[in-house]
């Protein structure tokens, strides 16, 4: 079972065999799929299933903050199952490839007092972007 799946168990979230087909095609580190792309791998699982129906089974999955959004630089947005675990993005300017990554210290913490402008500072992403090996190589 994925991990999606169970934390979904866990929280009592009913499954229809539309939202479970959802929850296993979300599954794994460095997952960042599409709205298509996640509507093309649960065809491939349960071929009625509508782009409707993925796209709202998304939006609610975000909304538990049980999948993360992440944007990508004018490319369709992401969604990331790996919700939990804090980490940053390393995204390929070239193919829009994106790893997780886990730089050193606390990202929150390296902003200074004296730059907060009073803001009570709750979260921070940062993306590291560059050339995958594959678009490094060139064609
Ligand atoms: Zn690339
Ligand atoms: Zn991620």
């Amino acid at each position: 079972m994925s991990d999606l799946l169970e934390r979904l168990r866990g929280r009592g979230w009913r499954l229809t065999s539309q939202r479970r087909v959802v929850a296993e095609v979300l599954d794994g580190d460095h997952v960042h799929l599409t709205a298509d792309e996640v509507h093309a791998r649960a065809v491939a699982r349960l071929p009625e299933i509508s782009r409707a129906t993925v796209y709202n089974t998304l939006g609610e999955l975000v909304g538990l903050g049980e999948v993360l959004e992440v944007a990508t630089d004018g490319r369709a947005k992401r969604y990331d199952p790996n919700a939990h675990r804090a980490h940053q993005h390393l995204l390929c300017s070239g193919c829009g490839a994106i790893r997780d990554v886990h730089p050193h210290g606390d990202p929150l913490e390296a902003l200074p007092a004296g730059e907060r402008f009073g803001f009570t500072v709750t979260a921070a992403e940062i993306t590291y972007r560059g050339l995958c090996p594959d678009c490094t190589a060139g064609p």
